[in-house]
């Protein structure tokens, strides 16, 4: 099964090979508590954009590429090491981390939300 989204102006669209998630990820970074997106994490070959006005943004570690839309300012995805719980990574493996609320036909808002302490982790 596949799900589809876009970001507000359709610059941004993408497929990913998912059920509609049932549960989300909320992070307490810096940088996440500001963007507020609720996370869905797929594995990156799962994921299809198309991305015409993307932009990315990367701080500190700048490990983790953070794409919006240039045009209309939606956060899309973030592209990220995928980290266990306490951080720790095997310097390998990523993870797609797609903004559950630009899902077609879906409510993010109604998720059950799991926060990740990235305030602290990263
Ligand atoms: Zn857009």
């Amino acid at each position: 099964m596949a799900i589809t989204g876009r970001c507000h102006c359709g610059g941004v669209t993408f497929t990913a090979e998912m059920l509609p998630p049932i549960s989300l990820t909320a992070c307490t970074c810096s940088y996440c508590a500001a963007r507020g997106a609720l996370y869905a994490y797929l594995a990156p070959d799962a994921f299809v954009p198309d991305a015409k006005t993307d932009a990315v943004y990367r701080w500190n570690t700048r490990l983790v590429e953070h794409h919006f839309c240039a045009a209309c300012g939606c956060a899309t995805w973030s592209d990220s090491p995928a980290f266990a719980r306490d951080g720790a990574w095997d310097g390998v493996t990523r993870r797609i981390g797609l903004n559950a609320r630009l899902i077609d036909d879906y409510d993010a808002g109604k998720a059950i939300v799991e926060t990740i302490d990235g305030r602290n982790l990263w």
